[in-house]
């Protein structure tokens, strides 16, 4: 079936002109239109084919048409190559240059306004519009080291990949309670795009994995070094390094995760330890060097782990294990330690919803007034990042989590003791006007009062009210919302940024 359709009228500009040039090009239309089918012989909807062409003086243009197969950039080459033999053995006439203009990349399919403007954001795009249900993306005029490299190509997969994600309409439901000044933008388009442009990050076989190669990472480690000085260590939070695979008995405890949303995390099968439980998996695998699902589902043990979802799980666990007493309190510990994973299937989106990504995780016990202190301070500094040292357009909003929505999502959004979540959320220019589009959660700040006190059974010798409050730093997050709003130019980027990262990244 055809998806994806281009067409494009190149242009091959001969050495000289010649009344014979057309007899030569009809005698060898045949094997023109040969070789533009070579490789979709089997599939020909997706081949390249010829609607029409012409020759004036000594410019001969071929308007083209393809499927995904032999597109049309390529189909363009392959008549340079039959045309240069046929016209240099006739007439002795070569070929000067070759470029194409009206490249259309036709999608059959009507994508949304947020992936009209990623796909904008891309380079050599001119124009994209929907025509009859259809995506047209026009590129600008091309020579012929844009049809020679993998422009094109990287191009084309890109637009597919954005066209794939699900934008779901916004709606601006969490009251919104304090908001910074209009930024100055320096960039408009999807950091993902211009990343996978210019190699900072690679896409990798998984969906919303990636690898991040070293100037993306030396931006990250920026990030995370500014956010775990100026939040953790100025509000007294001490490192901890915590397990990322937790057993069932923990999660079980962690309010919202199985009877809400099971569906968003990644399960994980022990094998059993004798090897030749595995003689048959080996035998198959070596025989076809496909992985046996069938033989590995019989051998491997039912799922008993899920890949840290929420990152504060183990947190608990040792909150219910240690003894407090209300001179201990509150405590103030953080992870930092690596990835966390949330299965999104189709929700992936760009560098800001991906499956598996970094956060800094702060936790906080203490009494009800300490706990809600603390979380406020958390804002604070969050705000004090996001505003002075990074520059990003920011706001707070109120917000209930999934597990509390029902019944207390009534709140006084300014009234701190009531209020279960404060996020941070950062302006995505490339979403559209900041009115009306979403914006970017980059912190998550809660206060959970009893509920994980009573779930873990975390308990207080003198039989005080505790209450425990979390708060996740997205610095995945964090570091795409950086690129959206300042972009790649170093010279874009507020001098202590620029300085961190030199001094990370080295010479
Ligand atoms: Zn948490």
């Amino acid at each position: 079936m055809k998806r994806i359709q281009t067409e494009t009228e190149g242009y091959f500009v001969l050495s000289r002109g010649d009344e014979k040039i057309e007899h030569v090009i009809e005698e060898s239309l045949e094997e023109c239109k040969r070789t533009l089918i070579k490789g979709a012989e089997k599939d020909l909807e997706n081949a390249c084919y010829i609607k029409s062409w012409n020759v004036k003086e000594n410019v001969l243009s071929f308007a083209l048409n393809s499927g995904n197969l032999v597109r049309s950039h390529v189909g363009l080459l392959r008549l340079k190559k039959v045309l240069a033999k046929e016209l240099g053995e006739k007439l002795k006439i070569g070929i000067r240059r070759v470029s194409a203009k009206n490249f259309k990349v036709i999608l059959f399919d009507r994508v949304d306004e947020v992936a009209v403007n990623k796909i904008k954001s891309m380079p050599k795009i001119r124009d994209v519009y929907i025509e009859d249900n259809k995506t047209v993306i026009l590129l600008e005029d091309l020579d012929e080291n844009d049809l020679r490299g993998n422009l094109i190509d990287r191009l084309i997969n890109l637009i597919e990949e954005v066209s794939k994600e699900k934008h779901v309409s916004y709606e601006q439901i969490q009251p919104i309670v304090r908001i910074s000044q209009p930024k100055q933008m320096k960039f408009t388009g999807d950091p993902l795009i211009t990343s996978v442009e210019l190699g900072w990050v690679v896409p990798f076989p998984g969906r919303g994995q990636f690898i991040y190669t070293s100037k993306y990472a030396a931006l990250f480690e920026t990030i995370k070094t500014i956010l775990i000085e100026e939040v953790a260590k100025k509000g007294g939070f001490k490192p901890f390094l915590l397990p990322k695979l937790i057993p069932f008995e923990v999660m079980k405890k962690m309010p919202g995760y199985f009877d809400s949303i099971p569906e968003g995390m990644f399960y994980v099968c022990p094998p059993p330890r004798e090897p030749e439980a595995f003689d048959n998996f080996k035998l198959e695998y070596r025989l076809k060097k496909e992985v046996p699902i069938e033989e590995l589902k019989k051998v491997l043990k039912d799922p008993a782990y899920v890949l840290a979802p929420a990152q504060c799980e183990p947190f608990w666990y040792y909150y219910s294990v240690i003894k407090h007493k209300s001179e201990t309190l509150p405590l103030k510990y953080y992870d930092a330690s690596g990835y966390t994973y949330r299965w999104e299937g189709g929700g992936v989106e760009g560098l800001v919803r991906v499956t598996e990504f970094q956060r800094i995780e702060l936790t906080y016990v203490g009494l009800p007034e300490q706990v809600v202190n603390i979380r406020d301070e958390i804002v604070e500094k969050g705000i004090y990042v996001a505003d002075k040292i990074l520059d990003l357009e920011w706001r707070i909003t109120a917000a209930a989590p999934f597990y509390v929505k029902e019944g207390s999502s009534n709140f006084d959004p300014y009234n701190s003791v009531e209020v279960p979540a404060y996020d941070i959320e950062i302006y995505l220019p490339y979403r559209g006007p900041r009115e009306s589009s979403e914006w970017l959660e980059v912190a998550g700040c809660f206060v959970h009062k009893k509920k994980f006190v009573d779930s873990f059974k975390i308990k207080c010798e003198e039989n005080l009210e505790i209450w425990t409050g979390c708060t996740g730093l997205g610095v995945s997050r964090w570091t795409a919302a950086f690129l959206a709003e300042k972009g790649f130019k170093e010279e874009d980027w507020p001098a202590i940024v620029r300085e961190k990262y030199r001094e990370i990244l080295g010479e």
